[in-house]
């Protein structure tokens, strides 16, 4: 049992502070990890304030985690002491379900066991995330960290990173494609650049005037301020794929009339119903399709950390002392962080 400082929420309207607690001894197929790094992604606020409801306090959120591993059980083989490994959204699964058989344990038919906030299939503990210093994984939860990749900066791949490669490539997106990106937060900027990287013309769709200049830094063709509506109507009928990350129920209709007949609009931020309803012309009379998809599983989370080692692709971070993690949380939850919160570990033993 290794004793653990972390932050965590005590309850919806409480905030982050420090909170101390055990992990467990290792199992057979463990590895014991020291965290370096932990990216602060909006679905850590999502949980702290209980948007989606069913948050089982204590929190401690966190699952964009980079560490070194510092012990394994007896029954591993892929990690050693001192590796450099990575822990993303999910601890567990049921491992034998035709999903999980097929390396896309985020849909396991039993339900994937989440990083933090999850239930423990051997004890039946709520897990904790990686605003800690210390965590406990199966190894096969686990992903190596190739040594070409800056560590902090690789962090966000754990989530952001996985998340908008995974439809990108399991739609075929590539060369020939047009792309929009909804929002340039920790997804969307991810979703640009590898959308870039994979050949597709991109254009992101903010709200914010003041990331175009930004979302072309980034890779971005062409961008769109959302809320202009001659904008928004200079694009309809142009788009292959559409990527959106926007972390609030927000009208569909005007983004579908953007895709081109056979269009696909796959939204990764949103989790509750879709408001205002969807207008079903748009989508039959053009044939275009809504879909939804769930970060990646673990032979592609492998893919997308080598992916990034071999296009030099990286996350933009701000990194963050844990004491201003509640600082944080306001900004994030104004679309003002660039563009990811990257918490330094060492601030939580200072
Ligand atoms: P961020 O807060 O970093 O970025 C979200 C961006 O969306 C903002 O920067 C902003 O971009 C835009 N946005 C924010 N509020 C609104 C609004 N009210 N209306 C329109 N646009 C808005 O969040 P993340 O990128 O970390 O996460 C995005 C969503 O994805 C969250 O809901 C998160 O829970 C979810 N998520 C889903 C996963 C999955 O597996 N499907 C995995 C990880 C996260 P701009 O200023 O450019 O408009
Ligand atoms: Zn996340």
């Amino acid at each position: 049992m290794a004793n653990t400082r972390a932050y965590a929420a005590q309850s919806a309207d409480s905030g982050l502070a420090p909170y101390n607690f055990e992990r467990r001894a290792l199992r057979d197929d463990d590895v014991a990890i020291e965290i370096d790094y932990c990216g602060v992604c909006h679905s850590d606020v999502h949980v702290v304030e209980n948007d989606w409801g069913g948050s089982q306090y204590p929190v401690v959120p966190g699952h964009e985690i980079i560490g070194r591993v510092t012990a394994v059980g007896a029954a591993v083989t892929t990690y050693k002491t001192g590796d450099l490994v990575g822990v993303g959204c999910m601890v567990d699964s049921c491992r034998s379900c035709s999903a999980c058989d097929t390396g896309l344990e985020q849909y396991c038919d039993e339900g994937m066991t989440a990083t933090y906030g999850g239930i423990d299939r051997h004890d039946g503990s709520v897990t904790m995330g990686g605003y800690s210093d210390n965590i406990v994984v199966s190894e096969r939860f686990v992903v190596r960290v190739p040594e070409k990749l800056d560590p902090a900066s690789a962090a966000p791949l754990l989530c952001a990173g996985i998340t908008t490669y995974s439809p990108l490539k399991h739609f075929n997106v590539g060369k020939g494609h047009k792309v929009g990106v909804l929002g340039m937060g920790g997804l969307g900027h991810m979703g640009v650049k590898f959308a870039k990287a994979l050949g597709a013309e991109v254009t992101l769709f903010t709200r914010s005037e003041s990331k175009v200049a930004e979302a072309k830094k980034q890779g971005a063709d062409h961008v769109v301020v959302s809320t202009d509506r001659s904008q928004m109507k200079a694009v309809s009928n142009s788009f292959d794929f559409l990527l959106d990350t926007i972390p609030v129920a927000h009208d569909l209709n005007p983004y579908l009339k953007c895709l081109k007949h056979d269009g696909t609009h796959i939204l990764v931020g949103l989790l509750s119903a879709i408001e205002p309803p969807v207008n079903a012309g748009l989508l039959l009379l053009k044939r275009r399709v809504i879909g939804g998809s769930l970060i990646g599983g673990m032979p592609e989370t492998q893919e997308v950390l080598d992916f990034c080692a071999e296009h030099n692709i990286t996350c933009d971070v701000e990194m963050l002392d844990i004491r201003d993690i509640n600082d944080a949380y306001v900004r994030m939850k104004k679309g003002d962080v660039k563009y990811r919160f990257v918490i330094d570990m060492k601030t939580l033993k200072e």
